[in-house]
Formats: structure tokens, C-alpha cells, sequence
């Protein structure tokens, strides 16, 4: 069997630890890799390995850097099909879905391209007598990277460009279910020109991950995967004087008015609530339907449930894969099965009809969704897709705005001044506007508010930035040694 180990120092180190995980198939169902799992020692050495590598990456000019993520971009390029068919593998996405994951992080490293822009500081001539003012930013050291499975290629992508471009070290902690492009990207990076020992995995569990979060030489984790966790990591980090950005989990709303063009919203919202298998963290959950429309909407959201074709990624054709594993599509299949029972109206049954042999669900559509029904009040990350029944644009509002979640959200409308009030009311990170999967693109930045993100900086784009550096401020003066003279008082410029 396939066994996934570590990459240290540039190249693929065997695990030490005894402990191992297993890596499903999960279009069929069957153990397809094992995964090393890291100790505390093997976290360490890696760790010692990136500190080693950071002197000499800072010190390496920008043009050099960009070289290499210049070269890195050509590779991911040359190489999406290979990157994309790996995650499909052990993911279960459908392959040009998975395409579109390795697109979308393929723009973050295009971003970090541009780093020796990025880079510039602020001067301001003469700003006292003499005296000039400019302000620098610096790469923080050893920074780490803890990813989720959902997005295993692009999530990684969001970190570490920006990191290893600013001139930091990185250590990266994929998520054990589907470790196998980040170990071919780390590959990547070495033939893009990154010297050994900048970029660095070590495949784990909660130990590696704790491992990371006490190390007195890991200066700031950025983390992304649950909500319990994401708060267990910011706590934790923080508590060891880390900078942690640590985004969590999400049930986004999308809100159609009576106005809309209710077939364009449709097929905007089968696509949200059902690609990837409804795991994404910008997967649509709850369509808040105003009541006048809300019978024809569910009419032509049901129409179009039996053409999504599901099965294994292998066959082309098919349009959502698998859950992640059988614990997690049992967990799904809990939540519809128990609907009815709170109240709920079953209107379709993804648990009828599923394909055999790997993790299946098919659609399920719930309707006469409240809050207080588990179905509402928790992320289910799967392909089902809840109705609630509002009599207006401001209760549908109170609904988004009360969750404790706020990730994404779209609103589906063809009243301009209803789509600018809605941006301006709406308390959620990220907006769409007929739109429904409004993740930005990599020159703005990605976050969530409330409960999605734990810290004060955004994720990847110019936030990314600032996240992966410290700003240091000059004031420098050049005088003329016959001016010179002691003077005790307090600096000022008037
Ligand atoms: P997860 O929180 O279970 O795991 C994320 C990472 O944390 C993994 O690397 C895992 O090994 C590690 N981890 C898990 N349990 C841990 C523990 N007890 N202590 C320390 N580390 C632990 O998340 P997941 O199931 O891999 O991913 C799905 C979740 O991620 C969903 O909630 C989804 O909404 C969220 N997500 C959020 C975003 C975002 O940008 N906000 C993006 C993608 C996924």
C-alpha cells in the first residue's frame, strides 16, 4: 500500500513515530495510502530545519523570490491536471471541479509574484527638519500552515505563497485524509528554484498540530478548518504570544427576493448547495425563500435535482463526488434523516438512490426550515440544502445577521438599491450579489465574521501580506556634523 510520509529539508523523510492514518478512497470506499503521523521530535526537527533555512531566504533579494513563485506558477500550471487528479483521488470532487481548486490557488501564487510591490513601505521626505521617515516590513521567521481537507491543494496555496514570498520559513500540517498534493507541491517547489529546508510538511494529527502551537520558534499559525477548532488553535496560539489568523466553519444563507429571476437563482443555487458535495466553506445551506415566491422556487430547485449526475470522479460525466468518508456521509445522512421528526418537510432524499460502494449521498432538498431544528442551527457539509420561509427582506435579514456564523451570503435580486441596502445591512465577511459562492479573488482578501474567523487579519491577498510580515518604522537623519548640538527635550517638528 501507498505510504505518505514527510518532506523535510527538500526532500520525502519517512516517519519515525510508529503511528500512521489511513488515506480512503472515498469514491469506492477502500484504504488507498497510509499517512505517517508526526511526534513532538519529528515537529521539532522540521521546525529546526525552517529556522536553519531563514537567514538566508530573508536575506535573498526580492527579484529572486519572485523568480522562484514565477517558477512555481509555470509548474502548477504545466502540472493541474496531475494536482487536480491526485485530489480527486482522495477528496472524491469531481475532476474539473478539482480543476477549479488548483485555478483558484494557482492566483494566489501569481499574487505573490508581485511581491517586490507589495513590499514597498511608505516614505515621507522631510518630516521634520532634516529628518526622513520610511517604514519597511519584514518576514516574521518560521511560520505554519494547518490546512483542512476540503480544499487540499488551494487552502496550502493561500499560505504559503504569500509566506515563503515575504521571505518567511513555512511549515505545513495538511490535513491527514488527503495529504497528496501538498507533497507534490512541495516537489514543485524545489523545481521552481526554493532552497531546501524553506518549505516543509510534516503529515499528523492533533499532536503535530499541538506540537506547532507550543514551539517557542513557530511565530505566527495560520489555521483554517472548523469552528471548534479554529478557536481551540486561536486560544492556544495566542496564549504562546503567536499571530494567528484562524478561520472556522460557516451556514451561509442566501436571501431571494420576490423580484428575482427565479431560474437564474435556481441553477445559482443547486451549484452553490451542491458542488463539491456541499463541502466547501462557501457552500450554500439555507435559501431564506420570501413566501410569495417561495413555492415556485423550491418547484425549480427540484426540477433540476435528478439531472446532477453523482458517482466516482473516474467517470466522466459525473458532476459531485463522494463525501469524505463513511463517518462524516453517515453524519449527513443523520441530518436529513431527522427533519421530519423536528418539523421539517422532506421534499427530496439524497439517501435514495445513492451510488454503491464509495461515500454517496445524492441532493436532499428540506423545506419548512426553522431555527431551533438541527438541520438550521448546525454546518451539516454536505449536499443538503434547507429552505426557510420568510415573509420579508428585513426577517430574512434578522435571520442572517442573528447566526452565529458569518462567512458568505448572497442575495438574489434585480432591485439595485434592495442589492446596496442588503450590502450595507448584512453582518457576513463575504457578499454576493447574484452571486453565489463570492469568494474573492486572490488581490482582495478572504474572511469571515463572527464565528468564521478568530483574528484580526483576513487570509491571502494584501492582508495575506501584512499577515506574513511586521512593519518596522525609520527615522533617519543625515546632518551636517557643524549643525550638531545636545538637546534634551522631547523630539518634535513644530
Ligand atoms: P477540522 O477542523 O476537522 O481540521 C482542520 C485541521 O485541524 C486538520 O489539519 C486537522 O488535522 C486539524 N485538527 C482536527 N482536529 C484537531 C484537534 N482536536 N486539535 C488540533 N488539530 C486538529 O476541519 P476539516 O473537517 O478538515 O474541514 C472542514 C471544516 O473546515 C468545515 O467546518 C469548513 O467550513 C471549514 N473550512 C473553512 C474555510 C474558511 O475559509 N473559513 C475553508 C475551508 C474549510
Amino acid at each position: 500500500m501507498k505510504r505518505i510520509s514527510h518532506w523535510v529539508d527538500g526532500h520525502v523523510v519517512e516517519g519515525t513515530s510508529g503511528r500512521s492514518g489511513s488515506v480512503w478512497q472515498p469514491a469506492t470506499g477502500e484504504q488507498q495510502a497510509t499517512v505517517d503521523l508526526a511526534s513532538v521530535e519529528e515537529v521539532d526537527h522540521a521546525v529546526a530545519v525552517a529556522k536553519a533555512a531563514f537567514p538566508a531566504w530573508r536575506a535573498t533579494n526580492l527579484s529572486r523570490r519572485a523568480e522562484v513563485m514565477f517558477h512555481l506558477r509555470e509548474l502548477v500550471d504545466a502540472n493541474r491536471k496531475e494536482i487536480a487528479s491526485l485530489l480527486s483521488a482522495e477528496h472524491g470532487k469531481v475532476l474539473g471541479d478539482a480543476l477549479g481548486e488548483v485555478a483558484r490557488g494557482l492566483e494566489n501564487i501569481e499574487f505573490a509574484c508581485g511581491v517586490p510591490h507589495l513590499l514597498k513601505g511608505a516614505f515621507s521626505e522631510q518630516a521634520s527638519g532634516g529628518i526622513d521617515v520610511y517604514n519597511i516590513r519584514q518576514p516574521l521567521g518560521v511560520v505554519a500552515g494547518i490546512t483542512p481537507f476540503n480544499f487540499p491543494a488551494m487552502v496550502p496555496m493561500w499560505m504559503f505563497a504569500n509566506a515563503l514570498a515575504c521571505g518567511n520559513t513555512f511549515v505545513l500540517k495538511p490535513s491527514e485524509k488527503d495529504p497528496s498534493p501538498s507533497m507534490f507541491v512541495a516537489e514543485l517547489l524545489k523545481r521552481a528554484g526554493l532552497p531546501d529546508g524553506c518549505f516543509n510538511i510534516v503529515n499528523g494529527d492533533k499532536v503535530a498540530v499541538d506540537a506547532l502551537l507550543h514551539h517557542p520558534d513557530i511565530q505566527a499559525v495560520s489555521f483554517v478548518g472548523s469552528t471548534p477548532i479554529a478557536k481551540y488553535i486561536y486560544e492556544t496560539a495566542t496564549a504562546n504570544g503567536k499571530r494567528v489568523q484562524a478561520l472556522g466553519g460557516a451556514k451561509n444563507h442566501s436571501l431571494v427576493l420576490p423580484d428575482a429571476d427565479l431560474n437564474m437563482a435556481a441553477d445559482s443555487i443547486v451549484g452553490a448547495a451542491y458542488g463539491s458535495a456541499g463541502e466547501r466553506c462557501m457552500a450554500l445551506s439555507v435559501v431564506l425563500a420570501v413566501d410569495t415566491i417561495a413555492d415556485a422556487l423550491i418547484d425549480k430547485i427540484t426540477e433540476r435535482l435528478p439531472t446532477i449526475q453523482v458517482g466516482p470522479a473516474s467517470e466522466e460525466g459525473n458532476e459531485m463526488g463522494p463525501l469524505i468518508s463513511g463517518e462524516h456521509r453517515d453524519k449527513v445522512a443523520g441530518y436529513v434523516g431527522g427533519a421530519e421528526a423536528e418539523g421539517a418537510t422532506l421534499v427530496v432524499d439524497g439517501r435514495d438512490g445513492a451510488p454503491a460502494g464509495g461515500f454517496f449521498l445524492k441532493p436532499s432538498l428540506i423545506d419548512n426550515v426553522e431555527p431551533g431544528m438541527k438541520v438550521y442551527d448546525e454546518e451539516i457539509f454536505g449536499p443538503v440544502l434547507s429552505i426557510t420561509r420568510v415573509k420579508s427582506y428585513d426577517e430574512g435579514l434578522k435571520l442572517i445577521n442573528d447566526n452565529p456564523y458569518g462567512n458568505g451570503t448572497a442575495i438574489f435580486t434585480r432591485d439595485g438599491g434592495a442589492a446596496r441596502q442588503f450590502q450595507f445591512d448584512v453582518q457576513v465577511g463575504m457578499v454576493g450579489i447574484n452571486v453565489p459562492v463570492p469568494v474573492p479573488v486572490s488581490y482582495y482578501s478572504f474572511g469571515g465574521w463572527k464565528a468564521s474567523l478568530f483574528g484580526d487579519t483576513n487570509i491571502y491577498g494584501p492582508e495575506g501580506i501584512n499577515f506574513f510580515t511586521r512593519s518596522k518604522v525609520v527615522t533617519s537623519r543625515w546632518p551636517d556634523p557643524h549643525t550638531s548640538t545636545v538637546d534634551l527635550g522631547f523630539p518634535q517638528n513644530r
